[in-house]
């Protein structure tokens, strides 16, 4: 019989990572069924009502209202999400199951095994209904939950800091959709969480957003066409992604959308230049809207940024270099990032 398997989920408000620990203790990430660590934390429902999930649920957002994004930010609420093409309502738990049970789903998959058991992070400021909301999400998808850990306490556990001594550390946050700074007091094998701030809507969508903006002007002003239908608008998200995650490589993208629309005399296609310069001049005030909260988590720690042992990074968002300099500017440390930013937490875990 196969020995048994915790596995280790980060299920996050824009994407998810499941990972394990190998018989011979090395943690690894399991590939989604297209091949990548992280999965979009997304559910849909096309019109005859079959279900879509991560990558593929996420390519049909901008054009299927019966998509469900950032499922997380309800977690622990009553609210209660319908459902168009199955004239049905959902609690934000049977949706985040979905997710889960997606994950656990391809985890047994590639590992061959049928898989019981997890262990799953939350934020460090979930209230105690929110953990027990997403403790019975991964049960309405058949795990028992073992254990609910904080997200930056995870991070750490990655990092191997359970092996240091009285060390205080910041966790730099930044996802797709939430911004997160959380102090942590490392004891004997023990994390304390001393503080923690950060911004609920602030993450690498808004950056993506300021791309959209700037190529529907773009748009316009070459071919005097507001372009507005939503096979465009989801167009465009997708090539300001690329675009911005080129931008974390590169001084200078291009950008290419044949065939983006109807103009006067024929279909019309957009190709740009977007150099690192202009994207950070069209997000400086998003860059700005990190440094409040570093500041209120430190002085609600009560200590100085020369009192922390360690800075780390994790969020796929922390890859931009502006982000990394901010940081490393508040706080007088190099961040750390050895370990990758968007698979830290579900490693951990
Ligand atoms: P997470 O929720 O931690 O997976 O972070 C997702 C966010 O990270 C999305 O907004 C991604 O576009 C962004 N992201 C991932 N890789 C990069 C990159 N290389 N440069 C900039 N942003 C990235």
């Amino acid at each position: 019989m196969a020995k048994e398997i915790i596995i280790g989920i980060d299920l996050g408000t824009t994407n998810s990572v499941v990972s394990y620990r190998q018989a011979d203790g090395q943690i690894k990430v399991i590939p989604n069924p297209e091949g990548k660590p992280t999965t979009p934390s997304v559910v849909a429902f096309k019109p005859d009502g079959e279900q879509i999930n991560g990558e593929a649920a996420k390519r049909q957002a901008v054009t299927n209202p019966d998509t469900v994004l950032s499922i997380k930010r309800k977690i622990g609420s009553s609210e209660k999400i319908r459902i168009q093409s199955l004239k049905k309502d959902f609690t934000p738990e049977e949706i985040s199951a979905k997710i889960l049970s997606y994950m656990k789903d391809y985890a047994e998959k590639n590992l061959g095994q049928s898989i019981s058991k997890a262990v799953i992070t939350v934020p460090a400021y979930f209230n105690d209904a929110q953990r027990q909301a997403t403790k019975v999400a991964g049960e309405i998808a058949g795990l028992e939950v073992v254990r609910i850990i904080n997200e930056p306490t995870a991070a750490a556990l990655a990092y191997g800091l359970d092996k240091e001594h009285n060390e205080k550390i910041l966790v730099f946050d930044l996802g797709g959709g939430t911004f997160d700074v959380s102090i942590l007091e490392i004891g004997d094998g023990t994390f304390e969480v001393i503080a923690t701030a950060g911004d609920n809507h602030l993450g690498g969508d808004d950056w993506d957003n300021e791309i959209v903006e700037w190529l529907k002007k773009e748009i316009e002003r070459e071919h005097g066409l507001k372009l507005t239908d939503k096979m465009a608008i989801q167009r465009f998200r997708e090539a300001a992604e690329k675009a911005k995650i080129d931008l974390s490589q590169l001084l200078e993208t291009t950008i290419s959308l044949p065939f983006i629309g109807m103009g006067a005399s024929g279909p019309i296609s957009y190709e740009g230049k977007l150099t690192r310069a202009k994207f950070l001049d069209l997000t400086k005030h998003l860059l700005a809207r990190v440094e409040e909260p570093i500041r209120r988590a430190l002085s609600d720690a009560k200590i100085k940024a020369s009192d922390l042992e360690q800075v780390i990074l994790i969020g796929g968002s922390t890859r931009m270099p502006a982000v990394q300099e901010l940081v490393k500017k508040m706080t007088g440390k190099n961040p750390n990032l050895s370990v990758n930013p968007d698979e830290a937490v579900s490693i951990g875990a």
